[in-house]
């Protein structure tokens, strides 16, 4: 049988001859195909300003970068993320405080961001973790009774709308996104930094630039060789044929976030009937995204249960997959900070009982029972295996 990822990128027809027309142009990087993108990206997000760079790592670094995070400064990042969330405080010089997650839709606890604020936090980033927003209203507030900046990981994110039906994009005081395969559009790698403040924007397209404060393009018009580096900076630029693929990605979004939508839909019904397994809450009301679909293993011994699940799943050339240990779990960060497992216990009782399903525009009905006619039977066998073996171990690592 054919193998199932747990995630894909669609390329079509149109999105090869918009590469192929970016290599015949005169310009394979920066040239007009980046503005193309990055004015139909802010356009989708409402976002007036948007800053295309070369993944979503690098949009991260350059939010720190342009907020002008740094060192000494601190970074309340939550615990159940990709490491790139907490990494990117790093890559500024300041230090990540990890906060925990409520158990039941693993966003961000407002409670325990609140907590993990001292005098040296500079700002605070939440993460629309498989593609639901977090409760951006709380940290809104949170962030404005302390001053601080607030950052929108939206990498899982694109495309969806809060509560009161506002756009990821416009949450924040700066949001980012990822074009990597696995997620809603791509561009292969590539990355890009949403803003409402213009000057914020500005930052961003210098840091993204060496820190020159023109373009290329820019001096021609004006009809100059000189150039003036403002700032310290890096090469995070996005070429024209990444964002060629960008614009032709964009513009098929809206429907596969349809699909999305509708297969999160076949999941639910089908494993409504199935013991054992239950889906990561959804808010009322809000507009969910489905970069992932989350599932929780409600039984005991849920971590054996689930290498039993995720090995059945993998023979039958499935790729269910885990998102994610909790940051303050790897060994980078035990090491350099001495963080430990029972710092943010709701994400590593999460961490032990999840598993993420095949999830992507492309998918079929036929996939998803075909995950489910694997998932059902295996859980069962794996809830059998795990009450003849005993003691249950609670060990997070
Ligand atoms: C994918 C992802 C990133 C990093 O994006 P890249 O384009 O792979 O660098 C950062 N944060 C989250 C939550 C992600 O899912």
């Amino acid at each position: 049988m054919k193998p199932l990822p747990y995630a894909r990128q669609t390329i079509e027809d149109d999105d090869i001859e918009s590469v192929c027309a970016a290599l015949r142009s005169d310009w394979l990087t920066t040239g007009p195909a980046v503005e193309r993108f990055e004015r139909a990206a802010g356009d989708f997000v409402g976002a007036p300003h948007a800053v295309a760079v070369s993944s979503g790592t690098a949009a991260l670094h350059t939010a720190m970068a342009a907020l002008g995070v740094g060192p000494g400064d601190e970074v309340v990042v939550p615990a159940m993320t990709f490491v790139a969330t907490a990494n990117a405080a790093l890559m500024v010089g300041a230090t990540p405080v990890f906060a925990d997650v409520d158990p039941h839709t693993l966003l961000v606890d407002p409670a325990s961001v609140e907590r993990a604020i001292g005098p040296r936090t500079r700002a605070i980033v939440g993460v629309d973790y498989a593609g639901q927003p977090c409760d951006w209203a709380a940290l809104r507030r949170i962030a404005n009774d302390h001053g601080l900046a607030l950052v929108d990981d939206a990498c899982h994110a694109l495309g969806a709308r809060s509560r009161d039906g506002q756009r990821v994009g416009s949450l924040a005081d700066v949001t980012v996104f990822s074009f990597h395969p696995v997620k809603h559009v791509t561009t292969a790698e590539g990355g890009m930094v949403v803003t409402a403040d213009a000057a914020l924007a500005q930052r961003a397209r210098m840091f993204r630039n060496h820190g020159i404060s023109s373009d290329h393009r820019k001096r021609a018009e004006l009809g100059t060789w000189r150039y003036e580096m403002e700032e310290l900076g890096v090469n995070y630029r996005l070429n024209d044929l990444q964002c060629a693929l960008g614009v032709t990605q964009l513009a098929k979004l809206p429907a596969w976030l349809e699909r999305r939508r509708a297969v999160a839909r076949a999941y639910d019904a089908a494993l409504a009937h199935v013991g054992g397994v239950r889906p990561l809450a959804v808010e009322a009301g809000v507009e969910h995204a489905w970069h992932l679909y989350v599932v929780q293993l409600t039984g005991a011994s849920s971590a054996r249960t689930r290498a039993v699940v995720w090995a059945a799943l993998r023979a039958a050339g499935i790729g269910a997959n885990v998102h994610y240990l909790p940051v303050h779990l790897h060994a980078y960060y035990r090491r350099r900070f001495g963080t430990h497992a029972g710092m943010c216990p709701a994400a590593e009782a999460a961490y032990e009982r999840i598993l993420s399903l095949p999830m992507f525009s492309s998918m079929t009905d036929e996939d998803v029972a075909r995950v489910v006619a694997v998932l059902a039977p295996a859980l069962d066998a794996a809830q059998d295996v795990a009450r003849s073996c005993s003691p249950p171990s609670t060990a997070t690592l």
